[in-house]
């Protein structure tokens, strides 16, 4: 069984004292979470804020992005080196502000994802069709466009080591979130691909989040789908008490067997 993951993407919000004391109020709320796993992914500037409010427990750190080199000549840029020795443990990748604001491209995108297990930073590579893109019936093109360029020249011990989110454009931040079965017959399709990329074994051991206007009113639907393993969390986790309540309700369903 997969255990349920569940991501807080902060984004660029919080100061460093808004992000200690939102840091402080999820450590606290959630001393002991059982049957559920749980990262939070601040901006750079509050990486070292957070990683020492978070002390030693159960909640772990991630970034939101990072370059695909360990050093080197490139301003403004944070290695998977840097972040590992900050604690981070998870990198998100391939998120569509990125792909939409930054322009990055697949390619750059799977240059990162190896860079970041390089350094034994997970992977959280995100896929997702715009609204257009859903209306044109492209759905699956997309995705398994994002999924194949993402992973290229990955071997199946090293995809193993990943975990993919499932993010609708249209669903971010939009307050529309897809209904579990519109995520459903992503993720099942995103999962008989990764069959073929890597093995059956290693599709049925790899996470698939769903991301998109998860809040703790529809985080227990979507998450109760055998295929969704979690959640991608962005607007929703800036409250300590909404994403408490949306790790829980992933906690809850992990510990009753899907199916
Ligand atoms: C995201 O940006 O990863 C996200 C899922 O955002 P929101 O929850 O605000 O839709």
């Amino acid at each position: 069984m997969r255990t349920p993951l569940v991501i807080g993407n902060w984004k660029m919000h919080g100061t460093l004292g808004e992000a200690r004391a939102l840091a402080t109020a999820i450590r606290d709320g959630l001393k002991r979470p059982r049957g559920v796993e749980v990262v939070l992914c601040p901006p750079f500037t509050a990486l070292a804020a957070v990683a020492e409010s978070l002390g030693t427990g159960p909640i772990q750190l991630g970034a939101q992005t990072c370059h695909h080199e360990a050093a080197g000549a490139h301003t403004g840029e944070v290695s998977p080196a840097m972040l590992a020795d900050l604690g981070c443990r998870w990198v998100l990748l391939g998120h569509s502000e990125r792909r939409r604001e930054i322009g990055e491209p697949d390619g750059l995108i799977n240059q990162k994802v190896k860079a970041a297990l390089e350094h034994r930073l997970t992977p959280v590579l995100c896929v997702g069709e715009t609204a257009e893109e859903r209306r044109q019936g492209l759905t699956f093109t997309t995705v398994e466009g994002q999924l194949r360029a993402g992973l290229a020249g990955l071997a199946a011990a090293a995809i193993a080591r990943s975990v993919l989110a499932y993010e609708p454009v249209w669903a971010i931040g939009t307050g529309v979130n897809a209904t579990p079965g519109q995520a459903a017959e992503v993720h099942g399709y995103l999962r008989g691909l990764l069959s073929e990329l890597a093995s059956k074994e290693v599709a049925q051991q790899i996470r698939i989040l769903y991301g998109g206007s998860v809040k703790a009113d529809n985080a227990d639907v979507l998450v109760a789908e055998p295929e969704i393993d979690g959640a991608l969390v962005g607007a929703a986790s800036l409250g300590a008490p909404g994403f408490i309540a949306i790790v829980k309700k992933a906690a809850r369903v992990g510990a009753a067997p899907k199916e």
